[in-house]
């Protein structure tokens, strides 16, 4: 058996496969012989009780490949009608290349609505449980037919993430066609220093990965989303590697010199529900609190109505909105107890003033300390 060096603490996997790795668009050709390669490292692991999930995109290329639609400018019935036909190449694929190993296949589609709704994402959750336990391999993909865009993730990086979270996995393995983190863009600075170890998600960090709609093409996160990936794995407990995945053998490749880089796992990962809270991409408002606010929620404490400055959006009982600091920077994240009238209304007010200024006092605290989590 070959040694795992840096998996020795691995014992589950989640591996991102990116759109460019599956479809090649210059010889507009699937890379069948790739994903064949790819089934022989998915096997080299689970001789390790490595068990392992797969979130791949590819759909849409492979869909407009077979359909023969041009790429680019796509209308979303389009690029959906794209993702169905390709979505049934995809999962064949898979199921063909681990058959060679004897490993079974089954295919999850999942929608941002599934991660951000707390029953559905214990659903999801037991179902992927389940078919770990039973020595399955899900292949995981958005489930582009029915995503609208404004809620859809858009790109497999931060569903790759939130899977690893749903999971328990403790790595998750972008295969990317970049080879980590740069200072700049690579492919315009050429001073661009590469990144190798990332121990915690700074500002500036964050900054390297530039303007989230800058990557257009078919495989749709640039770096921005691979970052918003990575603080959520690492906040989770899950160490983050972004690598190069085209040539051949890409895990088999990292246990040797592959150049990569590495999101360390938060030392102490927040509680599962925390982790859910935190990972929430479809934030609905702002609540800016002023500096007392603060310290209480540092001392974890619940957010009180009295500490707010002022708020932003229309969210409604029970949506996840960002806690902004005096300075307008994020500190925390919140499911809220009222909707966006009654939080205006109660605004720098006490607790005690409720009844009269809403008709009822429910006794809550705007974000109780349970349903918040830190984030600055
Ligand atoms: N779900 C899309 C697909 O299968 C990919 C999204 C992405 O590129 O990350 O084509």
């Amino acid at each position: 058996m070959e040694s795992l060096n840096p998996f020795s603490m691995t014992r589950r996997l989640i591996i991102k496969v990116g759109s460019a790795l599956l479809y090649d668009q210059s010889s507009q050709s699937f890379r069948a012989e790739w994903l064949s390669e790819l089934a022989s490292d998915i096997a080299m692991l689970r001789e390790h009780d490595i068990d392992v999930a797969i979130v791949s995109s590819g759909a849409i290329a492979l869909g407009c490949h077979r359909l023969g639609l041009p790429r680019d400018n796509l209308s979303l019935p389009q690029k959906q009608a794209c993702a169905a036909t390709g979505q049934v190449i995809l999962t064949q694929a898979y199921e063909a290349a681990f058959a060679e190993h004897g490993i079974l296949s089954a295919q999850i589609l999942l929608t941002l609505n599934d991660t951000e709704n707390r029953r559905r994402w214990l659903n999801a959750r037991a179902t992927l449980s389940e078919l770990i336990a039973l020595g399955i391999v899900p292949i995981i993909n958005e489930n582009d037919t029915v995503a609208t865009d404004e809620i859809r993730y858009g790109d497999n990086d931060r569903l790759a993430a939130r899977t690893a979270q749903m999971t328990g996995a403790d790595t998750l393995i972008l295969l990317s066609d970049i080879n980590g983190l740069y200072t700049e863009d690579p492919r315009i600075e050429k001073s661009a220093q590469h990144i190798e170890i990332i121990n915690k998600i700074t500002p500036d960090i964050s900054a390297m990965g530039g303007d989230a709609n800058a990557v257009g093409g078919l495989g749709s996160g640039g770096m921005a989303t691979k970052l918003m990936a990575a603080q959520i794995a690492t906040q989770a407990g899950c160490s983050m590697c972004i690598m190069d995945g085209r040539e051949s053998r890409p895990i088999k490749r990292l246990l040797g010199d592959e150049k990569a880089s590495w999101f360390q796992a938060a030392r102490n990962p927040k509680d599962a529900r925390r982790q859910w809270i935190m990972g929430h991409l479809d934030i609905k408002g702002t609540i800016t609190i002023d500096d007392g606010a603060l310290t209480a929620l540092k001392a974890g404490k619940s957010l009180l109505a009295a500490g707010i400055t002022a708020q932003h959006g229309e969210f409604i009982k029970g949506d996840t909105v960002s806690v902004l600091s005096r300075e307008k920077v994020e500190v925390a994240r919140g499911i809220i107890a009222y909707n966006a009238a009654e939080t205006e209304k109660i605004a720098g007010r006490k607790s005690s003033e409720f009844q009269s200024i809403l008709g009822y006092d429910n006794g809550m605290a705007l974000i109780h300390r349970d349903n918040l989590v830190m984030t600055g």
